[in-house]
């Protein structure tokens, strides 16, 4: 760190850290950013050119822990939606639903680096669920308040998309085409256009012309394992390099902020720093006088209950996380359905919740390969034969698997949030405990995802179902919100229209904890990263 002095400390690399740390140091303020995960290099660290890269996962390289709560009873009127493999029955036999991971990454670049590069603006009435639904809560700012925000950071992060959609106005175009239509998803397209149903290209983070210095996507459908050409626009290929030009930035990796430190300021509390682990377990204390908190929807709750800043209670309610069903099937015609950017198109339809009038919320759903990119997974999950039997078949059917996935949804509930567990880290700091409950309008999502799914894939010829995998009765969440809430009122959330803390002045957060709805199924990065710039634009007044 030499004699470097930060103005602002940002923690965490990931999409809410990322866009405030380069903003900020782009107009000469000294910001320091610690992380509690490593670097990763593209080149070297995403393996996807080696022989057996189908038998390998995202390589993490240091996970955070986190503690489960209280699984929930399964609603038998729903056991239609349970997830399943042709060859391996049912994955959970139980009558409960099971807990799998929190899917997050700890790295430069944060769990972006594990993303699929979707990159939704939310729609208007996302912002106004309480008022025009009676769900959720109202945001305090409005969907024109974001919309500068939403362009500057997709002409930064390179997006490609032609999408023109009405309850999304757009002030500049995409700054890429969109990416010409998989043959699988075209196959689908037809599908849809017999049911009267609107499949548009996707708008992802995902190069679809050479830009930032790089040569567009070649279409290997890796993303999940991290991409080694740094074609998609994870904050470790657009905002950190930029932040690191200016000459104002510094990054701190394995460092793990375990408490925030605060001062009394004028009858109120004011930050004064953060204790910070080394990778050698040695405690430092970094002093501060503006904070911003990046951790994701689940550490941040973690972090501010553990730093004893939780005066009105709230921090850790309003979680909410991913309501996911895909339902994979084969299709008589082969597809190459490997091939492409993992979700290269979408079905808006049913996004607007006025459009689903029994459940008061919104979903979309989207062609996808799910999991079926090698034959490796073709042979252990859709056949049960062996040895030669088993060869042929997969011969047989590689490149002909193809799904509809959705994602929907969440509303907070009172049963769904972040706490802190029993449970210690190896610093000894007690870990986030998550629990999730579906109510009735996530199993009704759950259920016209189903529906519609098979109604798509059945009219496209595909009726051979061989794999559902469903947030009904397995917890994998991707997208988390909530646990810090922002809105007017400083006694029913955390954080005001411009993500200040109402408790500690001077302290910001800048994650996905902050919304106060989830959207009808929308990615959320693009969002938290429009916010995290936003936030930048007052803390340069305040700073
Ligand atoms: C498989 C997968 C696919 C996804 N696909 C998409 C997609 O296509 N489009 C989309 O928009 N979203 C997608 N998401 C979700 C998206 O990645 C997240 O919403 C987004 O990364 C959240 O950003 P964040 O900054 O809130 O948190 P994160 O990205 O999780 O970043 C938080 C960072 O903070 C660090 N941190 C945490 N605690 C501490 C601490 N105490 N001290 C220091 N550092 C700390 C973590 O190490 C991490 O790097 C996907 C996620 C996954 C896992
Ligand atoms: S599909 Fe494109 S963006 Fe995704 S990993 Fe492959 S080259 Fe990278």
């Amino acid at each position: 760190m030499n004699s470097f002095k930060a103005d602002v400390v940002v923690i965490g690399g990931g999409p809410g850290g990322a866009p405030v740390a380069w903003r900020l140091a782009s107009k000469g303020i000294k910001v320091v950013m610690l992380e509690a995960g490593g670097h990763y290099n593209p080149y070297k660290d995403y393996d996807l050119n080696s022989k057996d890269w189908h038998t390998k996962r995202f390589p993490h390289k240091k996970k955070l822990d986190y503690d489960f709560g209280v699984a929930q009873p399964l609603d038998k009127k729903y056991s239609h939606l349970k997830s399943w493999a042709k060859s391996k029955g049912k994955f959970n036999k139980s009558n409960k639903r099971r807990y799998l991971s929190y899917q997050s990454v700890a790295g430069l670049g944060g769990s972006a680096l594990h993303f699929q590069g979707e990159a939704h603006r939310l729609s208007s009435e996302a912002f106004c669920m309480k008022t025009k639904f009676g769900v959720a809560s109202d945001w305090p700012i409005k969907y024109e308040d974001l919309e500068r925000y939403y362009s500057a950071v997709e002409k930064i992060v390179g997006v490609a998309g032609s999408d023109k959609l009405t309850n999304r106005p757009r002030s500049k175009p995409y700054p890429m085409p969109a990416h010409e239509l998989s043959y699988s998803s075209k196959v689908i397209k037809e599908s849809c256009d017999k049911l009267g149903y609107k499949l548009t290209p996707n708008p992802v983070a995902i190069l679809s012309r050479p830009y930032r210095n790089n040569a567009p996507c070649n279409y290997c459908s890796g993303c999940v394992w991290g991409c080694p050409r740094k074609d998609k626009g994870s904050p470790d290929v657009t905002f950190i390099p930029l932040a690191t030009q200016t000459g104002n930035f510094r990054i701190l990796i394995n460092a793990f902020v375990s408490r925030i430190e605060t001062k009394n300021y004028e009858g109120k509390k004011s930050c004064k720093g953060v204790h910070y682990f080394d990778d050698n377990g040695k405690e430092h204390f970094l002093e501060a006088n503006h904070v911003v908190i990046a951790c994701g929807a689940v550490q941040t709750p973690r972090l501010l209950i553990n730093s004893e800043l939780n005066q009105n209670g709230v921090v850790g309610k309003n979680f909410m996380e991913t309501t996911f069903l895909e339902l994979m099937a084969l299709h008589p015609k082969r597809l190459d359905s490997y091939r492409g950017i993992p979700i290269d198109s979408v079905i808006w339809d049913w996004n607007d919740p006025s459009k689903n009038k029994e459940i008061n919320a919104g979903f979309r759903i989207y062609p996808t390969a799910g999991n079926a990119l090698s034959p490796l997974h073709y042979a252990k999950y859709y056949f049960d034969g062996i040895g030669e039997e088993l060869t042929s078949e997969v011969q047989r059917w590689f490149g002909h698997a193809i799904g509809i996935a959705g994602i929907g949804e969440f509303l907070p509930n009172k049963d769904t949030h972040i706490t802190i567990s029993e449970k210690k880290d190896k610093f000894g700091l007690p870990l986030a405990k998550i629990q999730s409950y579906n109510s009735e309008t996530e199993l009704k999502i759950l259920d016209s995802i189903y529906k519609k799914a098979k109604e798509i894939l059945e009219a496209s010829g595909a009726n051979i179902f061989v794999e559902q995998y469903s947030t009904y009765d397995l917890f994998a969440a991707t997208h988390v919100f909530g646990t810090c809430k922002m809105g007017n009122n400083p006694e029913d959330s955390v954080v005001d229209s411009n993500l200040e803390s109402h408790e500690v002045k001077n302290m910001y957060i800048t994650d996905a904890s902050v919304f106060p709805s989830s959207g009808g199924g929308d990615a959320p990065s693009l969002t938290i990263q429009a916010l995290s710039l936003r936030a930048a634009d007052y803390l340069l007044k305040e700073a």
